[in-house]
This record gives structure tokens, sequence and C-alpha cells, in this order.
């Protein structure tokens, strides 16, 4: 598993399948608890005219970067991003399955 050009995970795994997931999906789809809250409620509440007018915030107009990333046992890794969240534990599991639809993505555009 490797950072290719810190914008994108690249994983090869061990059938030669290999992935390159951007770090936005990565963090939009991070497993924890209060991102995965955050998803809901976004997606539950009703879009107001305001939210069109919300100025991007600093950390949202940064690349997005990990700055670090810990094996947890042999099945997963803990996922320090740049905007300071890492409370993420993404499974091998998880990755694959993010991988599989980000491949599936980019080649029906193609
Ligand atoms: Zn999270």
């Amino acid at each position: 598993m490797k950072l290719l050009r810190d914008v994108v995970l690249e994983i090869t795994w061990s059938d030669n399948i290999q992935h390159q997931i951007p770090l936005e999906a990565l963090r939009k789809s991070c497993p924890c608890a209060s991102c995965r809250e955050k998803r809901i409620s976004e997606h539950t509440k009703k879009p107001s005219p305001d939210d069109a007018l919300q100025v991007l915030s600093l950390a949202e107009t940064v690349p997005l970067r990990i700055e670090s990333m810990q094996p947890v046992g042999n099945y997963a890794y803990s996922i320090r991003f740049s905007d300071g969240h890492d409370t993420g534990i993404f499974t091998l599991e998880f990755l694959r399955k993010l991988g599989d639809i980000v491949a599936g993505e980019s080649s029906e555009n193609e």
C-alpha cells in the first residue's frame, strides 16, 4: 500500500488487482461514528437556499492529504487526514469495496 502523488491511495491487492482511491473519496466515506452521523443528517435535512451561499472554510480549500497511516491488527488501517481527523478505522474489506466502486465509476466514464 502506498501513497501516489499524495492525492490517491494506491493499493495492490494479493490477487494483483490495483486500486487508486482518491483521498477525497476516502475521507468522505470515513466509517467512524461521527462521520456516519454527519452523512445521515446531511442526507435527511432539507436543502435550504443558505447552503448554496456558504463560503468554504479554509480547511476545505486546502488539498487533503494523509498525514499518517497506522496498521490496526492485520485487518485495518487507522488513517490520520491533514484536516486533523483520525478516528476512522478503514478495514481492508472496506478499502477493497471502496476501490471497486471507484474503479467501476471511472470505467463507466470512459
Ligand atoms: Zn470519520
